[in-house]
């Protein structure tokens, strides 16, 4: 099963991707994760990552297209993946889009995690990560706004979207997740 997952930031898009990795066995690939990896470990795409990711911005479209070419280039993903904070631009989804029909593995479904904007507000300021500082935080929701929020009509149109409301108790969420992930099986 090969799936996206889409979601402003404080949506719960991690938590419930551990959830559908550990429950479905898929391979997690999240492009937060590679670069605060990068970030930690001082490496020249981190180095010139870390200035964007500390006042909310995007990564440049093709340092994050590069990193994630590699990994869908040099992993096996027979099991399937579930590609978490990737693609956040149209140009990335269709990047992504090429890399897929090149490798004749096409999407099972796109879940968008939807939550309002005050409740996402709360539990960002809850979380307290380097970038989840109030204005990084309106920052990174205008952002999605702006950028991401175009790729729910591109997925759409393609018949892959399926949303989810992400408010309430985490396992009532994945029961969503499952209703829908349960399709795919088989
Ligand atoms: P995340 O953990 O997915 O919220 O990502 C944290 C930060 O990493 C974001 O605020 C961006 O600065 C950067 N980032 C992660 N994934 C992407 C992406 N696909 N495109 C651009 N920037 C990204």
């Amino acid at each position: 099963m090969r799936i996206i997952f889409i979601g402003p930031p404080g949506a719960g898009k991690g938590t419930q991707a551990t959830k559908i990795i550990d429950g479905y066995k898929l391979v997690h690939l999240s492009t937060g994760d590679m670069l605060r990896a990068a970030v930690k470990a001082k490496t020249e795409i981190g180095l010139n990552a870390e200035k964007y990711m500390l006042s909310g911005q995007f990564v440049p479209d093709n340092v994050i297209i590069d990193i994630i070419s590699d990994r869908l280039n040099s992993q096996d993903f027979k099991a399937g993946f579930l590609l978490d904070g990737f693609p956040r631009t149209l140009p990335q989804a269709q990047a992504l889009d090429e890399m897929l029909q090149k490798n004749k593995t096409p999407l099972d479904v796109v879940l968008e995690l939807k939550v309002p904007d005050d409740e996402l507000y709360r539990r960002l300021a809850e979380r307290g990560r380097t970038d989840d500082k109030p204005d990084v935080i309106r920052n990174r929701l205008t952002v999605y706004a702006e950028q991401t929020a175009p790729l729910l009509q591109y997925y759409e149109k393609q018949s892959l979207l399926k949303t989810i409301d992400g408010q309430g108790d985490v396992n009532a969420i994945f029961e969503r997740v499952r209703k829908i992930l349960d399709k795919f099986i088989g």
